[in-house]
């Protein structure tokens, strides 16, 4: 997944995408880096969201509900990669496809919010 992706996926749920000055390392004790958008302190921050694991994917399922999006990534995530007709097994099976690996599962919203134009939610 991109810089850009993970940067849009980060911005949808609501965190920052953190950036430091280019550089600063070589000039600046650490201790005294900031974020350029929510001055966090580089030494005492987690590094950016990977969305390659639970957490991360368990994020962006709670931020599409709780934006009233969740039915619109389900119905896109069916026409997508599903298959027309599905028994209730056949769609309990696809459940279970679409949320068992968090790295794709990201990349599938990801896909999806970029076909809408965004993902700052407002779309
Ligand atoms: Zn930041």
């Amino acid at each position: 997944m991109t810089d850009e992706s993970r940067k849009r996926l980060t911005l949808f749920i609501g965190e920052c995408w953190h950036e430091f000055p280019h550089g600063a390392e070589i000039t600046l004790d650490p201790w005294y880096i900031y974020c350029l958008h929510c001055g966090c302190q580089k030494s005492n921050t987690k590094p950016n969201r990977t969305f390659t694991t639970n957490d991360d994917a368990h994020a962006l399922v709670l931020k599409l509900e709780e934006k009233g999006m969740w039915r619109g990534f389900w119905d896109y995530a069916m026409y997508t990669w599903g298959e027309n007709d599905m028994t209730p097994i056949a769609y309990c099976l696809f459940t279970y496809w679409l949320i068992s690996n968090p790295a794709r599962f990201c990349e599938m919203v990801n896909e999806f919010l970029e076909q809408k134009g965004g993902g700052d939610g407002e779309g």
